[in-house]
């Protein structure tokens, strides 16, 4: 529902958007703030720069550099002092809203409801949001605490996913360019642990899960759990939650459905799992799993010292389709640096192209991002590796995606994965 009205002082068009799963405020097209259901801001866009709020109540600007040519966004987390100024910022802005809301100071110019109940229902909206002034907001690095380890990376088409964490961190932890879980001891929860958490999960969202679309079994490779406990994690989830297909709507009872669950995967343990295992999770409503294949190089994988071959992906993702399931293949732009440049290309397109991909399917391009400090830089320096520049980096994805073939109504998507840009 749109709620369009006109302010004089200063004279600004402020326009609410109502949507189920969010409150979306925009002022003059300059500036657009979104909220959950319970209140609390996800995003704020002023200035040509994105803010997004995380779950524990760290802030993340992005924005584009404006001349041609820069090939990556610019992204970087605020400072504390910084992310108080802006909470404080928006916080304010939405009490001085609501004043002139409550006070009549604002004449509707577009109301898809009755004028009267829609002001109503907006003042309650803005109420619910100035509530969570700053130190309420930061309470939530706690409240997030207490439910969940650090969610480090979920693949693009998931940021909007509930994450259930079955397991966590790496059960392998050791490639060399990966820091995700460097600092999380490998675990798999109990089923009295998880069911706690589920708990948890729910009252950390309340309303705010709405906005979640489906739900992710975290963390790095929750596919690893012995496939009896496995299943009987899937039932938990599916006895907690309604959880339909892609095409889902809202239940007429309002409850809300959930798009499929969907998890990562690797290839070192994942080609164990038969194509009736992964049948099992289907019928309890997995949908899609993601494979770090980063490169079709078998000596290139022992360099980043990934314990998997291109054989097991391919087993793998041959399992995962024959069982009616979707797969995401993520490759790694910039692996192995010049020593490698040409090898990961061949071997890469060698592999993808070997692979059952099809429509429902996506291969995500990676581009590397190795810390200063990681062993995969130290290695890369010991043995005389040159990192790709940007230019070479670009090469490399685009001759690799000129190698790919599929028939031509089986196309999988293709899109860019850049690692800095998750946020949970
Ligand atoms: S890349 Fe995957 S398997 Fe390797 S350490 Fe990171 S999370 Fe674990």
């Amino acid at each position: 529902m749109l709620v369009e009205f006109q302010a004089t002082e200063p004279r600004q068009r402020i326009v609410f958007s109502l949507k189920p799963t969010s409150l979306a405020i925009m002022f003059d097209e300059r500036e657009v703030y979104s909220f959950d259901l319970e209140g609390r801001l996800l995003t704020a866009w002023m200035n040509d720069q994105t803010y997004i709020r995380t779950l524990d109540n760290r802030v993340v600007k992005k924005w584009r550099e404006r001349h041609r040519g820069a090939p990556w966004k610019h992204i970087e987390e605020l400072k504390p002092d910084e992310k108080r100024q802006f909470l404080s910022q928006v916080w304010s802005r939405m009490q001085a809203l609501l004043h002139q809301l409550a006070h009549h100071e604002l004449r509707v110019t577009r109301s898809d409801g009755d004028q009267e109940q829609v002001a109503e229902q907006l003042v309650h909206r803005l109420d619910q949001i100035v509530n969570w002034n700053v130190e309420r907001l930061e309470r939530e690095r706690e409240r997030f605490a207490a439910v969940y380890t650090p969610v480090t990376i979920l693949p693009p088409d998931q940021y909007l996913s509930l994450v259930l964490q079955a397991t966590e961190g790496c059960h392998w932890n050791r490639c060399t360019f990966c820091h995700f879980y460097r600092h999380q001891r490998f675990h798999i929860k109990s089923e009295e642990e998880f069911i706690r958490h589920i708990e948890g999960v729910k009252q950390f969202f309340g309303q705010g899960i709405r906005l979640r679309r489906s739900i992710f079994l975290g963390d790095a490779n929750a596919l690893v759990i012995p496939q009896e406990r496995l299943i009987r994690f899937f039932d938990l989830i599916n006895e907690a939650f309604i959880i339909a297909d892609e095409r889902a709507r809202p239940e007429d009872d309002g409850s809300h459905v959930f798009r499929g669950i969907y998890s990562f995967i690797d290839a070192f343990t994942g080609y164990k799992k038969t194509e009736a295992d992964f049948r099992q999770l289907r019928r309890r409503h997995l949908r899609r799993v993601y494979l770090g294949v980063e490169t079709g190089s078998d000596e290139l994988l022992k360099f980043l010292n990934k314990p998997a071959t291109a054989e097991q992906a391919l087993e793998v993702t041959r399992a995962v389709k024959r069982a009616g399931l979707r797969v995401g293949v993520i490759i790694l732009i910039g692996a192995g640096g010049d020593r490698y440049f040409r090898e990961h290309i061949d071997r890469t397109i060698q592999l993808l192209n070997a692979m059952p991909l099809g429509r429902g399917d996506i291969i995500y391009f990676s581009p590397l991002f190795p810390s200063p400090d990681s062993e995969y830089q130290q290695r890369a320096a010991e043995e005389g590796i040159r990192a790709l520049t940007d230019a070479e980096r670009r090469a490399q994805l685009d001759a690799i995606r000129s190698g790919l073939r599929f028939p031509k109504n089986e196309q999988p998507k293709i899109s860019l994965y850049d690692i800095r840009e998750f946020v949970y």
